[in-house]
């Protein structure tokens, strides 16, 4: 997948979904719709559904958006009670249907269907490993080399019996390293399971008697279903025709000292209006916008926030400030994602197709445009020159998370650590790059002051450099890099 220029933003990775009510309706696939619907902000290029009625898995996957996929007829021939969705942006393997998700199989202990969301990173050594055995790839997409530790893992219950199934998780998920929210589907039983340091999100809700996993709260929402807690990191729930068991994943491991919840989640990725870990998203963006306006304060006539993703932190910022909130930025919501990729001289259009200047609002105002994050700088260059060419007579750049230095492994895309203008402009360099008057990036500890939390449950590692999982086999590994999780 090519990066977009025309957002320079880290994108986001996946997102999944399953709802079990085999016995109460037969609806599923529908729920499932809406569910990654509400989730289709998390990954644009390809989508699936896989649903049982208790005997078979029915299986549909497709490039697109969810809405172009799932017509009524695909819906109709996905029957049953219980069903698992995942939305994909690639983050590893190329963009292709062989890679959309949720992945289907047979093997000795039944049929099984999962849907990932995050990144392995020992996922090369193990495929390698797989494949000298004989396994056969039919994708690149790391999500396959836990489907074929599973169909290699031994038949310890019944074949197709949620104890078979639990029992082959745990020992596929035994062998891999990385960042995994996970749902799995078979005719008896949905199992939800976050990793250990639970760097990607995933919630329990419940909708009439039914149980529901999601990658976000907006999903419950939109399906009316009840938010009732995170799975927590480490945690693998259960939910068949018994109800829901939750238990360790690994019993025998002792838990980690640190957490890894990805802190860009809360900065941009999710959507405002989720709940994530355990916190309101819009509130988190807010109080990271109040505290950026203690940090670098400056005199100017309005507030006004890069639209969308920085809208909360402006409002902070201008509450904080006392500076007017104004939109001085207005955002076309009908431009695709995956536009421009032609020509340089086509790209060079791609911010302008987004993002218009309000001449009426800036001219002759010095402004502070509040973002959340920069990642090449390109797109803030042409944003501030955007509001230069609109009238403003100063442009002060704030954004609400520390500089973005390095690259995430955890399931995230990020360009290379040579393309993160961070990783080698100090804030001066990069003002005068982007063409601000000034720029001020919200601190580390800040950022962590703000909400209250500690640093030990987060991962930040593309701001700090400071890794929580090593990533032994890439030859792309930065220099400089630290791990320090246990
Ligand atoms: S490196 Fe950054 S984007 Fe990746 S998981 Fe950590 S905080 Fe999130």
């Amino acid at each position: 997948m090519g990066y977009d220029e025309a957002d320079d933003k880290l994108k986001d990775e996946c997102g999944v979904f399953g709802i079990w009510g085999l016995g109460q309706q037969e609806e599923a696939a529908n729920f499932a719709y809406l569910g990654l619907h509400a989730l289709q902000h998390r990954g644009q290029e390809a989508a699936g559904i896989v649903s049982t009625d208790g005997e078979t898995l029915h299986v549909h996957r497709d490039m697109g958006h969810v809405a172009d996929i799932f017509t009524a007829e695909v819906i109709a021939r996905l029957k049953g009670g219980a069903a698992i969705g995942h939305v994909r942006y690639s983050t590893t393997g190329a963009s292709h249907v062989k890679n959309a998700q949720p992945f289907a199989v047979e093997y000795a202990g039944g049929a099984v269907a999962v849907g990932h969301n995050g990144n392995l990173v020992n996922a090369d050594e193990l495929r390698s490993e797989l494949e000298a055995l004989g396994s056969i790839f039919t994708s690149s997409s790391d999500t396959e080399v836990i489907v074929h530790l599973i169909a290699r893992s031994k038949v310890h219950a019944a074949p197709g019996s949620p104890g078979q199934l639990v029992s082959s998780v745990r020992e596929a998920l035994g062998r891999v390293s990385g960042a995994y929210s996970l749902v799995f589907l078979t005719p008896t039983a949905l199992v939800g399971v976050r990793d250990p340091m639970g760097f990607r999100p995933l919630v329990l809700g419940r909708l009439k008697g039914q149980w529901v996993l999601a990658s976000e709260t907006t999903a419950l929402d939109l399906i009316e279903a009840e938010y009732v807690r995170e799975v927590e990191p480490g945690e693998l729930v259960v939910i068949d025709r018994d109800g829901l068991r939750s238990e360790r994943l690994f019993p025998d491991r002792a838990q980690p000292t640190r957490l890894g919840r990805c802190i860009f989640e809360a900065i941009y990725f999710a959507r405002p209006d989720s709940v994530l870990f355990g916190r309101s998203v819009y509130e988190t963006r807010h109080a990271f916008g109040r505290r950026l306006a203690i940090e670098h304060p400056v005199p100017a006539d309005y507030v006004i926030p890069v639209p969308d993703s920085g809208v909360p932190a402006a409002i902070g910022y201008a509450e904080q400030s006392g500076i007017p909130f104004n939109m001085g930025l207005v955002r076309s919501h009908y431009v695709g994602r995956t536009f421009i990729e032609p020509s340089q001289q086509i790209r060079h259009f791609g911010v302008k197709l987004k993002l218009n200047a309000l001449k009426s609002v800036l001219k002759g105002k010095r402004v502070v445009v509040v973002d959340d994050s920069i990642v090449r700088g390109t797109t803030s260059r042409k944003i501030v020159k955007m509001i230069r060419a609109a009238g403003a007579s100063e442009v002060h750049l704030r954004i609400s998370s520390p500089p973005t230095s390095w690259p995430c492994y955890y399931g995230i895309d990020t360009p290379t650590r040579q393309e993160l203008i961070a990783s080698t402009h100090d804030e001066l360099q990069i003002a005068t790059y982007v063409t601000a008057d000034t720029l001020g990036y919200l601190s580390l500890s800040g950022m962590y002051e703000a909400i209250g939390e500690k640093r030990e449950s987060y991962c930040d590692a593309c701001f700090s450099g400071e890794y929580l999982i090593d990533f032994p086999a890439r030859s792309a590994v930065p220099r400089g890099r630290r791990v320090v999780g246990t």
